[in-house]
């Protein structure tokens, strides 16, 4: 079994960037408000996820580090809803398999709370311990009984970088969410909730300096909504690392659909300059596959033209439309 979250962990638990993402990604999951990310060397050293959400009680807090114990998972249809951001129930115990994991939760109003710890894939010790609001998920010395794993680790720097594009991911989802994350106790990237107004989460993520230069994108046919906003043509950048698209919420890096935005920004950019986007695509459940493998990015519309057509046409309205 411990070879088994081994093996699992090798599929979920890439470097330190995907460890925050499926942890903050479960902090969402849990209602949370505001969630607090702590790294020390870049992430390899320790991570530390506190939220606000609704926590657990011990049993679950047991169960959730358990193979396929999601509490997601409800019914075979949920799997294509994708409801949730998590739905396999794999991520805790594989992080657990492959670092020093410490988590600290309690259920609303209880009067204690529970702590687990486990060392590398050890059976889970458990303890009482102060009751708080949410859960806190401690990561240290990541990789350290997978010397093979810890050798692709580049320097802390590098990781860190990774750890900060997967929180702006999520972040730019979230404008509902508050978002702290510091790193050797020094802030990072620091967003309050702003549910009215996602330009200014699109500034704390990608820089105010596009504040000014934000137009809103609405798209609105049977089927595909495309919301969202995108920079005039004069911000320009050097790749195409700012163009950002989701899929019923979830980051994606789709070829066509970026071949859409580039498409329709194409008489107004200089050419080799790419523009700042940040789409929402929404379409049903059952009209897209979204890969299942933690670390594919990729979708499948049923309807690629109809969506490819909606993106393009959602960027160039816009851009028409702007005062400029
Ligand atoms: P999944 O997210 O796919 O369900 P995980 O392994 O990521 O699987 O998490 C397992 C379970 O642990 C979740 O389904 C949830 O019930 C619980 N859980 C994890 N993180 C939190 C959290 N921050 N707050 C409350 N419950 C959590
Ligand atoms: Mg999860």
């Amino acid at each position: 079994d411990d070879l088994i979250n081994k093996i699992a962990a090798g599929e979920v638990v890439e470097r330190p960037a995907s460890v925050v993402k499926e942890l903050v990604e479960n902090s969402l999951d849990a209602g949370s408000r505001t969630v607090q990310v702590a790294l020390e060397g870049g992430g390899l050293q320790r991570i530390v996820i506190s939220d606000d959400g609704h926590g657990m009680g011990r049993q679950d807090a047991l169960l959730c580090l358990e193979r396929h114990a999601t509490s997601k998972l409800r019914q075979l249809d949920d799997l294509q809803t994708l409801a949730s951001k998590g739905f396999r129930g794999e991520a805790l115990p594989a992080i657990a398999a492959v670092s020093r994991f410490t988590l600290h939760t309690a259920e609303p109003d209880a009067q204690v709370g529970t702590r687990v710890t486990v060392e590398g894939g050890s059976p889970p010790q458990v303890e009482d311990a102060p009751p708080r609001v949410g859960t806190v998920m401690t990561v240290e010395d990541l990789f350290y009984n997978t010397p093979a794993r810890l050798k692709f680790m580049r320097r802390g720097e590098t990781e860190l970088k990774h750890v900060e594009e997967a929180v702006i991911r999520i972040a730019l989802a979230h404008p509902e969410v508050s978002f702290l994350v510091e790193h050797g106790g020094l802030p990072l990237f620091t967003s309050p909730a702003c549910p009215g107004d996602p330009t200014e989460r699109i500034a704390a993520a990608l820089g105010n300096d596009v504040y000014p230069h934000l137009f809103p994108v609405e798209e609105r046919r049977l089927g595909i909504t495309v919301t969202g906003h995108i920079a005039s043509p004069e911000y320009t950048l050097p790749t195409a690392r700012g163009i950002y698209t989701f899929v019923n919420h979830r980051y994606v890096r789709d070829r066509g659909l970026i071949g859409a935005i580039q498409r329709g920004y194409q008489e107004y950019l200089p050419s080799g300059r790419q523009p700042l986007v940040v789409l929402f695509i929404d379409v049903e459940p059952h009209a897209v596959d979204v890969n299942v493998h933690p670390q594919k990015l990729e979708v499948r519309f049923s309807d690629s033209r109809g969506v490819y057509d909606a993106v393009l046409a959602a960027v160039v309205r816009t851009l028409r439309a702007a005062p400029w």
